[in-house]
């Protein structure tokens, strides 16, 4: 089967591979509905989880089941699904703690285009079906569908993850597809005013859509100052970083409350140590926790995220700034992302 690769950090191209095989436990699928993920261009251009070869991309997709192991109940040939970014061992130590997504070591939830090949192909293998696929709601569209495998689930986690709160003033640095959720599921959480850290003014005008009261452009000064002035010198309470470098989380501590917390969904493609300014910290001693996590994926998530769209709290579709139809515009798509043109929000490509 043909699909699209990193084969080696700063190079990707079409490859052929075998067909994967389907174990009792798992599916084969084949997708219908793509989407190239900021997290692609880290891995393959950063080189952020070091060398990888020949490894197909991507790990948010929509699409149709093609074959299935013998213990698979839920699931058939021709059912339409939903397959999350993170696809758990179900059955880990790790998952009975809490942390699926870290089942079998730190990040190991994380398959899709970083263990194993990725959805960019022809097929691609979910490994535990039953309890990490989703049937696709009827009334989704495919293509929208696709922002549930990990847009909307990491913008909700930073959510969580800050512990947003009835009236909390918040700060979402990074307003790309990601933030955007940040900024969507604090305001589904009950936030008070959100200050929307981007410079993109399609992304801009998004998050106003998803309930960001003021937008603040990191290009034109340093965004402390710029967020200190706004709250009249006190800061906000919660933070979501879904943007930015290795500098971010030292900056939004200057801006948090004592007792505040940062939800940190970004992820730092380069760079060595997290500074943690010493002063703004309170010594050590200010309560301001640094909270961070790769998306929690899985059935239930799905299925739950997929319920807040259905029921029409959610609207996704701002977020699909470019439509392909058809595979081979998979490249495009990835390098769209790369770039990231002033008017590109997210890319998908339906198959
Ligand atoms: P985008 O690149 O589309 O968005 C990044 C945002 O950060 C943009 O708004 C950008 O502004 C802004 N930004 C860039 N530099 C700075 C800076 N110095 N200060 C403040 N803001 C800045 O990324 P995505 O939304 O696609 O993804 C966000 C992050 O989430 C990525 O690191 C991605 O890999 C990660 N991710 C993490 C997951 C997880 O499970 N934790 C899952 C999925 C993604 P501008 O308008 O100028 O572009
Ligand atoms: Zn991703």
């Amino acid at each position: 089967m043909k699909g699209f690769a990193m084969l080696g950090i700063n190079k990707v191209g079409w490859i052929e591979k075998d067909k994967p095989a389907c174990g009792p436990l798992d599916a084969l699928v084949r997708p219908i509905a793509i989407s190239p993920c900021t997290s692609d261009v880290h891995t393959v251009w950063e080189g952020a989880l070091g060398e990888r070869t020949d490894m197909i991309l991507g790990h948010e997709a929509v699409g149709e089941v093609a074959e299935v192991g013998s213990l698979v109940k839920d699931f058939k040939p021709g059912d339409k699904v939903i397959v999350p970014a993170i696809t758990p061992d179900w059955n880990s130590l790790e998952a009975q703690k809490g942390f699926s997504m870290h089942s079998g070591g730190m990040l190991a939830g994380w398959k899709f285009s970083n263990f194993k090949d990725g959805v960019f192909g022809e097929y691609f293998h979910v490994n535990d079906a039953d309890g990490n696929l989703a049937h696709l709601p009827k009334e989704l569209d495919a293509a929208e569908a696709v922002m549930l495998c990990d847009m909307v689930p990491t913008g909700f986690h930073g959510a969580e993850l800050a512990d947003v709160q009835y009236g909390d003033d918040v700060v979402v640095v990074g307003i790309g597809p990601v933030g955007l959720m940040g900024v969507a599921g604090a305001a589904l959480r009950g936030a008070g005013r959100i200050y929307a850290v981007g410079s993109r003014q399609v992304c801009a005008d998004a998050a106003r859509g998803y309930g960001a009261t003021e937008i603040i452009n990191y290009r034109n000064g340093d965004i402390v100052e710029q967020v200190m002035e706004l709250t009249h010198g006190k800061g906000v309470d919660k933070a979501i970083i879904a943007g930015g470098d290795v500098t971010t989380i030292g900056q939004v501590l200057k801006m948090l409350k004592p007792g505040g917390r940062i939800g940190n969904v970004n992820y730092l493609g380069s760079g060595e140590n997290v500074l943690v300014p010493r002063l703004d910290w309170g010594c050590g001693m200010s309560h301001k926790i640094i909270a961070c996590g790769l998306m929690p994926g899985g059935r239930l998530r799905m299925e739950k995220l997929a319920a807040v769209i259905t029921a029409g709290r959610l609207d996704v579709s701002p977020l699909l700034t470019h439509r392909f139809q058809g595979f081979e515009h998979v490249e495009e798509a990835l390098l769209l992302m790369k770039d990231k043109p002033r008017d590109l929000i997210k890319p998908v490509v339906t198959i």
